[in-house]
């Protein structure tokens, strides 16, 4: 069996859920959208079940997954829903969803409904992709309330650079949403990863944590809270074959690596197919048999190469974390200009195995 897999730590899920939870003070709905960002939506939400306050997902397919293996806590579509349709299912299921279109409001407002919804209502506080206008606020607010298809309302934001600590434009999105929602007495959720880390500030009922859940910290340098988090995927295999090189010998497509003194070089069942970045240069780091070295040589499909000159312990057999507890994936997304959301999410291939809880 090819021995590369991704193992699911669901304790340190549990527990970076918790710290969420701690940080904010407020109740937390668990982003698992994106398959847990690669960890597996089930196997997650029914590990944080009797923790979770509710789930937020990105659309109602994914939604569907989580109600079909019984996943019975409140899950929140953070876009809500792309057409009209949808809120039959909606109300079926008994999903949250977010409003942030006028169009949405209107179909709401046309929906024969068995029950009233709960609906969370997006501004546009200054990210500029969805949400409604400071203008519009008040009255879609007062609309959905005199429709009577809503129950409950809860006033949300995003944030588009919480992840910059120095950065004033979290400061400003929070005064435009205070100002947008001045005087509606309804529960507030602003808060994503890097706002529940770094932004103790801004007031929330409600936080939607997600790279955080997964033990990834969301910021580019060291942060005091982010280093509480636990890692929760390790993704690793083996070294499936040893190559001992002269000076001046090239490894892999294309040359990328020439050997600079004799050099061990170990071949590692991990490549691009299964969503190890391909970009990932030389030197970016990997550790074997728990010590760090380094990854040499261009990324291949299915294997890639790493320097064992310096741990002549090491050889065929030997085990390779290419990110985890020890060698950090927002590390190995630094080095591959990307961010660990995105290398978590694409993640293929490999089976996932779970341990804990
Ligand atoms: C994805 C998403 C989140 C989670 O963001 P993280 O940075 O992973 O914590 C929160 N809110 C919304 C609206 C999202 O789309």
């Amino acid at each position: 069996m090819r021995p590369a897999r991704a193992l699911i730590d669901l304790d340190a899920l549990r527990h970076n859920y918790q710290l969420a939870r701690e940080l904010s003070g407020a109740q937390a709905l668990a982003v698992v959208k994106a398959d847990a960002y690669g960890h597996g939506a089930v196997r997650c939400a029914e590990a944080l079940g009797d923790l979770a306050d509710g789930f937020a997902v990105a659309c109602i397919e994914e939604a569907l997954v989580l109600r079909d293996a019984g996943v019975r806590a409140p899950i929140l579509l953070l876009e809500g829903f792309f057409e009209a349709d949808e809120l039959a299912l909606i109300d079926q299921h008994q999903l949250w969803c977010v409003v942030h279109a006028q169009w949405q409001l209107e179909a709401i407002e046309q929906a024969r409904l068995s029950q009233p919804l709960t609906v969370w209502l997006k501004l546009d506080s200054g990210m500029h992709r969805v949400g409604l206008h400071p203008a519009e606020y008040q009255a879609a607010y007062r609309r959905l309330l005199a429709s009577g298809k809503v129950s409950k309302i809860v006033l949300m934001s995003h944030f588009a650079r919480a992840d910059e600590p120095a950065c004033p434009r979290t400061a400003e999105q929070l005064a435009t949403f205070q100002q947008a929602r001045e005087g509606l007495a309804a529960e507030v959720s602003l808060r994503n990863s890097p706002a529940v880390l770094g932004w103790p500030q801004v007031p929330s009922d409600w936080v939607r944590p997600g790279i955080m859940l997964y033990g990834a910290t969301p910021f580019e340098d060291a942060q005091e809270q982010a280093a509480r988090l636990q890692p929760v995927m390790t993704l690793e295999s083996k070294v499936i074959s040893v190559r001992e090189l002269p000076a001046g010998e090239p490894v892999g497509y294309g040359a990328r690596f020439v050997a600079e003194r004799p050099t061990r070089v170990g071949v590692v069942a991990m490549g691009y197919a299964d969503g190890y970045p391909r970009h990932a240069p030389s030197g970016t780091p990997v550790a074997v048999d728990g010590q760090l070295t380094r990854l040499i040589g261009r990324v291949s499909m299915d294997m890639l190469t790493v320097d064992l000159t310096d741990l002549p312990q090491a050889g065929l057999g030997s085990r390779v974390e290419l990110w985890g507890k020890q060698v950090l994936a927002s590390d190995v997304a630094l080095a591959a200009d990307s961010i660990p959301y995105q290398i978590f999410c694409n993640l293929r291939r490999v089976p996932l195995l779970y341990s804990g809880h």
